[in-house]
């Protein structure tokens, strides 16, 4: 069982050295920005490391939204990561459910994730799996509660979406963690990843702050259950840099590894 964390990306395999990871997640541009990634000199050296590397998408991408002045450049600039990140031999890019806005309906949501999907199919195909991560909070959001989930899955399954379960963003957007991965495994039929954070914010509380396990307000015990039951790879994104990774590592290869 692959345990790794997220890092900074001006050298991923170099942090993932120091946190005893097997595994990385970076992301390929300011996540809060439009920017398209451009070719790393470090490509080949990533793409042949035993290291499995996850590509997070910007944060700023939102291929929900009612709006086309961010729906559209957010289909553009997912493609573009997808890309980016195939390059470097990645298994998956990460993408937040995304969100309408108050007031919006959520329908219209899943058919922009729909149409995503669709662009992507004509702009030659995703070159690796887009995995879409819950989300803790966001006005009318996708992936926030699992009714949503399973609505959005009735837009997006049949084109081979996988799942990125977020621990910290299940238990602050109100989803019990006692049975998650049969109740997510049930909706999308799968789990690909799994980010093991524990949360600062309170349950339901919307709040996505991660914290190091054991710190928060989630039973480390629940996080480590989801790993085993899930038989995925699972990623800290957790404070502390260094240190705090490398200790929530160790913690989760202890009780979740085989
Ligand atoms: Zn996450």
């Amino acid at each position: 069982m692959r345990i790794g964390a997220h890092v900074d990306s001006a050298d991923p395999l170099a942090e993932a050295a120091a946190r005893g990871a097997e595994a990385v997640q970076f992301f390929l541009t300011d996540p809060q920005k439009y920017n398209s990634p451009k070719p790393r000199a470090d490509a080949d050296r990533i793409r042949a490391s035993d290291i499995e590397v996850y590509v997070h998408a910007p944060y700023i991408i939102n291929v929900a939204s009612p709006n086309n002045r961010i729906r559209i450049p957010s289909r553009k600039l997912l493609m573009a990561h997808a890309r980016a990140a195939a390059e470097l031999g990645a298994k998956g890019l990460i993408v937040h459910g995304g969100h309408v806005g108050s007031g919006a309906d959520l329908e219209a949501g899943f058919a922009n994730w729909r149409k995503a999907f669709e662009y992507a199919e004509s702009d030659g195909g995703l070159p690796l799996p887009v995995l879409i991560e819950n989300t803790a909070g966001g006005d009318n959001a996708c992936a926030r509660r699992f009714d949503a989930l399973a609505r959005l899955w009735d837009a997006v399954g049949s084109f081979g979406a996988g799942f990125c379960l977020d621990t910290c963003h299940a238990f602050a957007g109100g989803e019990d963690l006692v049975g998650i991965v049969d109740r997510v495994k049930a909706i999308t039929g799968r789990i690909d990843l799994i980010h093991a954070n524990d949360s600062k914010g309170g349950f339901d509380s919307g709040q996505d702050r991660h914290d190091n396990l054991g710190n928060g307000k989630i039973d480390t015990e629940l996080v480590v259950a989801a790993i085993r039951a899930s038989g995925a790879p699972a990623i800290v994104e957790t404070p502390g840099g260094i240190d705090g990774q490398a200790a929530d590592i160790a913690l989760l290869r202890e009780r979740a590894g085989n």
